[in-house]
């Protein structure tokens, strides 16, 4: 079934966070360029399933090689439009060429048949691609979360559309470009600047066999229930509010050096950077101590200049929402033990934040803050910051802090998440599966996990059976 329905187009607007001018603005795509460019991912599959792994890789590689070449004009660009700190966002590039090059060296091996061993006959297990899958995407990481979806799924043999950020236009052309510069053939990967009403249809159209979205919980919920309703496979990365428990024997240097790091990298929009931190008494003041030190040293400045330590926030929205958040959390009761207000300049800057006494009832004690607002809680010993860790609607990730490994990994393993690190918050590897439970979603990016998420699992069933008499 085609889509047919007459929309008014959206424009997107690409604006630099760090004095509020408009870069550019996109005018959205209509119906009828949407329906084409679907015809066209399906039409791509059609060939791109047949390609062997090698045929595939040598694309995918040579995107990998374009990124690694150009990495400083792919991260100016993210700088410019939702304000990443200069050196991170060149991290980033590097780390989504990374992943690309990962899934062309490993995919072949990963999806590779697997035996089984029945009782009767012989059988395995064969992996095959499963069409068109629709991609939705944050701005907060433009590239990286763009390569975590193009990497697993073409090297699978599938073929995606993609619908980023309304704020990173820009980033999403360039690395729709990228592709098709790397020889990709039309249809393989496509960008599309559409609305949320025209995201729905597409999810419901039947050429669409998969959806895979990373955002904020209500966005998971809407795009799941779509995909619910068409009996369609998905993947949620959503939100979290992520646990920094700190036991009474950590190293405190070590501890706050990953505490500054796990709150502010991307200017605290991480989804699984640390946002409750959760200290045992005996170290409690010491540790806050040093926290707002480390904090408070950060200084606002220009993302493109390298010597910058504090950038601004994606946009004047996302801003404001947080200085609301700050506030109805003071209104119900918490404290401002640092920061609190907008920086008095040009651009969307917050003050590095730490809110404390945030008691159970206050809607700050469920809410996930997305930016440089640390919520502080003090606890008797470490059951209770096990059980306070676990107070919560989100389950993405965790870290513990201990001079005893084996201790760390024990509280590692009852907290309820997707993710732990006892030590560090190193978040995210190629190799390693990344995601959540509970309302930060399910199904897995990254590693072999990743890349099993949108494949047909097909049993097949061989040898000497007699036959139904
Ligand atoms: P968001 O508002 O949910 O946006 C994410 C994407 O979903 C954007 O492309 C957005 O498009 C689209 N979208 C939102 N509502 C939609 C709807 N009803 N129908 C169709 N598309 C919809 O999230 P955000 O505020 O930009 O990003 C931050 C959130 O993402 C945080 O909660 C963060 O924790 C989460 N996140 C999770 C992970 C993870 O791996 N678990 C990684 C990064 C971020 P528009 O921009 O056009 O609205």
């Amino acid at each position: 079934m085609a889509l047919q329905h007459a929309m008014p187009a959206m424009e997107y607007e690409s604006v630099n966070p760090f004095d509020g001018k408009t870069l550019k603005t996109f005018v959205g795509i209509t119906d009828e360029q949407l329906e084409k460019k679907l015809a066209a991912a399906q039409s791509c599959f059609g060939t791109w399933r047949h390609k062997t792994y090698a045929e595939r890789a040598a694309i995918i590689v040579k995107a990998s090689a374009i990124l690694h070449n150009k990495f400083d004009d792919f991260a100016r660009l993210a700088t410019l439009e939702m304000g990443k700190r200069i050196g991170e966002a060149r991290g980033e590039v590097q780390f989504s060429a990374d992943i690309l090059a990962y899934y062309a060296k490993n995919a072949e091996r990963f999806l590779a048949p697997v035996a089984l061993n029945p009782t009767t006959g012989t059988a395995h297990m064969e992996s095959s691609p499963m069409g068109v899958i629709f991609c939705v995407e944050p701005w907060n990481f433009p590239y990286y979360q763009l390569a975590r979806v193009a990497g697993p799924h073409l090297m699978a043999g599938n073929v995606i559309v993609v619908k980023h950020a309304g704020i990173v236009p820009q980033c999403a052309i360039a690395f729709e470009k990228l592709l098709t510069e790397a020889g990709a053939p039309a249809g393989l990967y496509t960008n599309l600047l559409v609305t949320h009403a025209q995201s729905d249809r597409i999810v419901n159209d039947p050429r669409i066999k998969g959806v895979a979205l990373t955002g904020s919980v209500a966005a998971g919920k809407s795009i799941a229930a779509q995909a619910g309703a068409n009996v369609k496979p998905s993947s949620m990365e959503l939100g979290g509010s992520d646990a920094f428990i700190v036991l009474d024997d950590a190293d405190l240097d070590l501890t706050i050096k990953w505490a500054v790091w796990g709150r502010m990298y991307n200017a605290g929009q991480t989804c699984c950077a640390a946002k409750r931190f959760i200290v045992v008494e005996q170290v409690a003041d010491k540790f806050l101590e040093q926290f707002k030190a480390g904090l408070a040293a950060l200084k606002p400045g220009d993302p493109m200049e390298e010597k910058t330590t504090l950038g601004p926030l994606s946009s004047e929205a996302a801003l404001l929402h947080l200085v609301k958040q700050v506030e109805a959390a003071v209104a119900h009761g918490a404290k401002v033990s640092l920061g609190g207000k907008r920086i008095e300049r040009a651009g969307s800057f917050m003050e590095p934040t730490i809110l404390t006494d945030i008691k159970p009832e206050n809607p700050a004690f469920r809410e996930e803050f997305f930016g440089p607002v640390a919520l502080f809680f003090r606890v008797k010993d470490e059951d209770a910051a096990i059980a306070l860790a676990n107070d919560s609607d989100f389950g993405l990730g965790g870290s513990v802090f201990t001079k005893d490994e084996a201790r760390g990994q024990r509280v590692a393993s009852r907290v309820e998440t997707g993710m732990m690190f006892v030590n560090n918050i190193s978040w995210s590897d190629a190799e390693l599966p990344f995601g959540g439970i509970k309302d930060s979603g399910y199904g897995r990016e990254l590693g072999n996990m990743g890349i099993q998420e949108f494949v047909n699992k097909k049993l097949v069933r061989f040898g000497k059976f007699e036959a139904p008499s």
